[in-house]
């Protein structure tokens, strides 16, 4: 009863005094959360609730995991402030673990605050390290919500500010389910969007990109798989011109896709990688550029011209050693990995033959998308690009009422949990989301 009050007063004083991301304010009704648990939430008025949109904050090892927060609560009995040019066992064990789990010349680590600024000085980076200026980032993307960050984002949100960050330029990327170039299978997707992106290169100077950035496999935009040889082809043509391949993991990575990060489904390494939300499963802010020897070797000697405050701040560091410790002790992505094969994917491969508003599944791991269209044959989406068929809303508010809470972007229903989550709760979870689609099914019958 007191976290149910403390609830209520908590959600008055919200719409009194807390502005929320991509709203308007007046309209929305944010539900509250008074208590987490592992894969469970409870909202303000004590209802329990399976989380499935662990994608947003990347709550990997599940809410309030007794080791980490054990972690947490010892560094900060011991030292909870440390400037950026100090050095300091939290941080640079949280970077020697994140080094540990990327390719081998990737050794160092520049810690930021999140997933925005990480992108925006790998960016700065890149273009430090070759002298050129412009960006390469795909449509169908997300990559924040700062300056350039949003620019570099290849979805709707970017265009209330498009243009306003120099040298950003957007290419088509691949998309089999419904395809830029017309490809009738995976092969040809790939070759064709390869050839899109060549020809981008060509078009804008090749020698005056400094960077590619990429999600190995997208997730806001709609957690698609990119088909085989794309991700390798994109990375032989950074090589043959010069140019940085910034993969950026802030949500695939640590163990989402069923691997540490989603770039090892392919057979590509990256020169910079860049992380946030699963790092330290989204206790403490934390994110972090990392970066191979060669773009560290440029700023060996002339000093990279930034920094932030919060730099690699120790409780959210140490949240990171003991998430990082956590997911190795108890095999997650390895459970991750197997609950994709063997549960999510079966699973909602049969809900798609059942269901005629069901047009794709995807993904892996703990890391999955439901496409809603309007017909099955033509793959018309329940709502056109940008929009989100007012049928979505009824379909969460169903799942709510059932003790589940997925994720719900456009024509899209993500599937996100914890990675340990309980397999009881995940198939409970698939069972609820399968009967509240019947809603979407009637919707498109007339
Ligand atoms: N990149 C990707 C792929 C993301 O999913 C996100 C956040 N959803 C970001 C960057 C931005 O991260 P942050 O919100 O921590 O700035």
């Amino acid at each position: 009863p007191e976290l149910i009050e403390a609830g209520r007063r908590g959600y008055e004083l919200d719409r009194q005094h807390v502005f929320h991301s991509w709203s308007a304010q007046e309209k929305i009704t944010p539900m509250t959360v008074i208590d987490a648990q592992g894969s469970w939430l409870w909202d303000g008025e004590g209802q329990r609730l399976l989380d499935l949109t662990c994608q947003l904050i990347y709550t990997n090892v599940g809410h309030r995991h007794p080791k980490v927060v054990e972690a947490i609560k010892e560094q900060a009995d011991r030292l909870c402030t440390i400037a950026p040019q100090h050095a300091n066992d939290a941080r640079s064990e949280a970077a020697r673990l994140i080094t540990e789990l990327l390719p081998q010349d990737i050794n160092h680590v520049f810690f930021t605050n999140g997933g925005a600024d990480a992108n925006e000085h790998a960016v700065r980076m890149a273009r430090l390290h070759t002298g050129r200026h412009k960006v390469l980032s795909a449509y169908r993307s997300y990559h924040g919500g700062r300056h350039m960050a949003i620019n570099l984002t290849g979805d709707p949100r970017r265009i209330a500010s498009d243009r306003a960050a120099d040298g950003v330029v957007h290419f088509l990327p691949p998309y089999t389910y419904r395809s830029y170039f017309g490809s009738a299978d995976e092969k040809q997707e790939a070759e064709r969007a390869l050839g899109h992106l060549r020809d981008t290169l060509l078009l804008e100077g090749a020698s005056s990109v400094a960077a590619i950035i990429l999600e190995a496999i997208p997730g806001t935009a709609g957690i698609y798989m990119p088909p085989p040889g794309y991700v390798e082809g994109v990375r032989q043509l950074c090589d043959e011109h010069g140019i940085v391949l910034i993969m950026d993991e802030v949500m695939a990575g640590f163990g989402r896709s069923g691997r540490w990060f989603a770039h090892e489904h392919f057979d590509v390494e990256p020169d910079i990688v860049t992380f946030a939300k699963g790092v330290n499963s989204g206790y403490v802010p934390l994110g972090g550029v990392a970066m191979d020897d060669e773009i560290y070797a440029t700023f060996a000697q002339d000093p990279y011209p930034g920094g932030l405050t919060y730099s690699g701040h120790p409780l959210a560091c140490a949240a990171a050693v003991a998430t990082i410790r956590t997911m190795h002790e108890e095999g997650m992505v390895e459970y991750a990995r197997r609950l994709g094969d063997q549960v999510i994917g079966p699973r909602l491969e049969e809900l798609k033959d059942r269901h005629p508003s069901v047009g794709d599944v995807r993904g892996a791991g703990a890391f999955w998308a439901i496409e809603l269209v309007k017909d099955k044959d033509t793959r018309e989406p329940l709502a056109p690009y940008g929009q989100t068929a007012p049928v979505m809303g009824e379909i969460v508010a169903e799942c709510r009422r059932q003790g589940v809470l997925p994720f719900m972007n456009m024509n899209r229903l993500h599937i996100c949990p914890p990675l340990n989550i309980l397999e009881e709760d995940i198939v409970f979870g698939i069972e609820v989301i399968d009967r509240a689609l019947r809603i979407a099914d009637e919707s498109i019958a007339g």
